[in-house]
């Protein structure tokens, strides 16, 4: 079976999208998968969607990708902020007839893919959109962990925490460093591939994952964020959303 890398969470962030691609490149693998949240957060929406409709192989549906459509009433006020922006950006107007295409695309992403002996899905096997499996969920939650284990058969990758590591079937949780970044895939496990577009434990560098047979490995790849911040804060976006890419927080 041939590699497959696997992004998530790109939040519109289109200079970590192209430092990912091209070390996806210099890898040498071919096959990419898109796990959700293609959009959201990041001031180039259209153009990290549009890149992914190029480049991937398939692409599941994300939180903020189903934001784009439905009512906002449980997203927090910077997320909700940011996907009225995103919904100008992908608005087709008669003057920008060609973002019906990428609108159209986000509009019809399946919930769940089944590939390379793995599931997949955004946020957890149970709610495959909306649920977080949080790294502290297997002490501070082993009920939920059980009912999402219960449903496992092989290994699912997921994104949505921003927060790349491993749920083992006993529960425990093994997070991704430079130190501990390849990890086997046996039996049941939750695989967290981290985000692309807005890392949140701690390190900026853009972050994906390759499977490869039964082994999983994490890459972290630097990208000039100072650009990304820069056009954030032309956009109009919050300048939260900005700064904490610096912080990978
Ligand atoms: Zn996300």
């Amino acid at each position: 079976m041939t590699a497959l890398a696997v992004v998530s969470d790109l939040h519109g962030n289109l200079e970590a999208v192209e430092a990912v691609l091209a070390r996806i490149d210099a890898l040498g693998v071919a096959e990419i998968a898109c796990l959700g949240d293609v959009v959201g957060y990041g001031a180039d929406p259209l153009a990290v969607t549009r890149l992914v409709m190029a480049r991937c192989k398939w692409t599941i549906l994300g939180n903020h990708d189903w934001g784009v459509f439905h009512d906002l009433d449980d997203f927090n006020p910077l997320a909700r902020e940011a996907l009225f922006y995103t919904r100008q950006q992908l608005r087709p107007s008669l003057l920008r007839p060609g973002r019906r295409a990428a609108q159209e695309f986000l509009r019809g992403l399946p919930e769940r893919m089944q590939d390379h002996g793995c599931l997949f899905c955004h946020g957890s096997p149970r709610d495959p959109v909306m649920e977080y499996v949080l790294k502290s969920d297997g002490f501070l939650e082993p009920d939920k962990m059980q009912q999402i284990f219960a449903h496992l058969d092989r290994p699912c990758c997921v994104g949505h925490t921003h927060w790349p590591g491993v749920h083992r079937a006993d529960f425990r949780f093994t997070q991704a460093t430079d130190q501990q970044r390849e990890f086997r895939l046996d039996g049941p496990c939750i695989v967290n591939v981290g985000s692309v577009g807005q890392p949140r434990d701690g390190d900026p560098r853009a972050c994906f994952a390759v499977l490869d047979g039964d082994r999983v490995e994490i890459h972290r790849v630097a990208y000039d964020f100072r650009r990304t911040q820069a056009k954030i804060l032309a956009a109009g976006l919050h300048p939260a959303l900005a700064e904490r890419l610096a912080r990978g927080k």
